[in-house]
């Protein structure tokens, strides 16, 4: 943080120079706002966090969010999917229209919370940050609209449901999301095990595309030789850098082999689920995996080469199928604007703002992806972890917390990006 205040030192000054018009929005107003209104966001978080609420029953988050969207003067539409909302918040003059989502659902998991604003209700636990999502995204709604005379466009704040079922998203586009807003760009986050207050992104898939398999065979195969099908596939599959791991993915923030540094080991892999899940149904064998592969030139080849292991194994006979049963579209970052964005980030808060991502990490993925494929948009890892503090923002896992100050990078770094954006015709 130390190179950010320094840098931030600097944007103030030439802020200082530039700024005759008391009513244009700069980066020291926004930095200023955030930090004002720090606390408050913080407690939303917490009462969030108490009163978590699973995918496709955000009842109580959507009336939350959209009464602070009103109380703000935005314009507030919820009929549009489930318990989405969308804020609209116009600026004073014409110009560009950028969104911005969060999402809102909560997971199924009874993990100890050693926080004091734990979950109050049994079984359902915020355990993948989408709290910090939700206090982040009213964070910049509020830092913008108090602002929005000297804005010019608008901003529209999507707070989607259902994120962890990968159905809200389409969902909201589904149901004419696009024709209530017309947004030029889209922008979100995730909070991520990274150290709080990095961001990171990359170009392109942040993710490796995933995909479960299904071979379906005659149920004549002993379950000990199928298991030993399934290894044969798994090794015929199996690619990555020589001796490196990338289905251990708390590598993550190490200098040497996770996504910062070009030679990393989550790229170019091909992975999948250590153990096959095997199984008997009406009179057929089922083997199941999930796969994980970074390059889309390869998706195509995967079922031939299973077809390949399984004939070589002699079970040509028995094999009635292989197909996808579940293959979600990854989230792809628009090139331009991942350069776009990366560069306004430093420039306005420094040279380590943000960290270049060369991975695309396994086991991870987000429905942002269906926004992406109708308005150009950029998705963020946002770090939330602070080892001295003993908080791991490792999403889903048991000990997940996150740091609150990353709603604080999150509020004043992308209320500031999406200025930035707005100046741009
Ligand atoms: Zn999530």
């Amino acid at each position: 943080m130390v190179t950010v205040s320094y840098s931030f030192a600097q944007q103030l000054k030439s802020e200082a120079r530039n700024n005759n018009s008391k009513r244009t929005l700069t980066h020291g107003a926004i930095k200023l706002e955030t930090d004002r209104i720090f606390n408050k966001l913080v407690a939303l978080r917490r009462d969030l966090h108490e009163n978590p609420e699973l995918a496709g029953n955000e009842i109580r988050t959507q009336k939350i969010i959209a009464q602070y969207l009103l109380d703000l003067g935005l314009e507030v539409e919820t009929n549009i999917y489930g318990h989405g909302v969308a804020g609209i918040l116009k600026g004073g003059k014409k110009g560009k229209t950028i969104a911005w989502r969060s999402d809102m659902d909560a997971l199924p998991q009874d993990f100890p919370d050693p926080v004091a604003f734990r979950s109050v209700v049994k079984g359902v636990q915020h355990g993948c940050g989408h709290d910090i999502h939700m206090a982040i995204g009213l964070g910049i709604a509020e830092v913008l609209a108090k602002n929005k005379e000297s804005l010019k466009g608008s901003v529209y704040f999507i707070f989607q449901p259902e994120e962890e079922t990968f159905i809200g998203a389409k969902g909201m586009v589904n149901s004419g999301l696009f024709s209530k807003i017309k947004p030029d760009e889209i922008y979100g986050l995730h909070v991520s095990v990274l150290p709080v207050g990095q961001i990171m992104v990359k170009p392109n898939e942040m993710f490796a595309y995933q995909k479960r398999v299904r071979i379906k065979l005659k149920d004549e195969l002993p379950k000990e030789d199928a298991k030993v099908l399934t290894k044969k596939i798994h090794s015929a599959l199996f690619r990555a850098a020589n001796g490196s791991k990338p289905w251990e993915i708390q590598h993550i923030n190490d200098p040497k082999i996770g996504p910062a540094n070009p030679n990393t080991i989550f790229k170019d892999f091909l992975i999948t689920d250590e153990k096959f899940t095997i199984y008997s149904k009406n009179g057929n064998l089922f083997l199941e995996a999930y796969l994980y592969e970074t390059n889309s030139a390869n998706l195509e080849a995967l079922i031939p080469k299973i077809k390949q292991v399984i004939a070589e194994s002699g079970y040509n006979d028995q094999l009635l199928s292989i197909s996808f049963v579940q293959e979600n579209p990854t989230v792809i970052n628009n090139e331009k604007l991942t350069d776009i964005a990366t560069k306004t980030l430093k420039i306005i808060f420094g040279k380590d703002a943000v960290t270049t991502d060369y991975g695309q990490l396994p086991f991870f993925n987000d429905d942002f992806t269906y926004f992406q494929q109708k308005v150009p948009g950029v998705y963020f890892f946002l770090g939330g972890s602070n080892l001295e503090k003993g908080i791991i923002a490792m999403n889903h896992a048991p000990n997940f917390q996150v740091d609150e100050e990353s709603i604080r990078t999150g509020v004043k770094s992308f209320s500031s990006l999406i200025l930035e954006r707005l100046k741009k015709n």
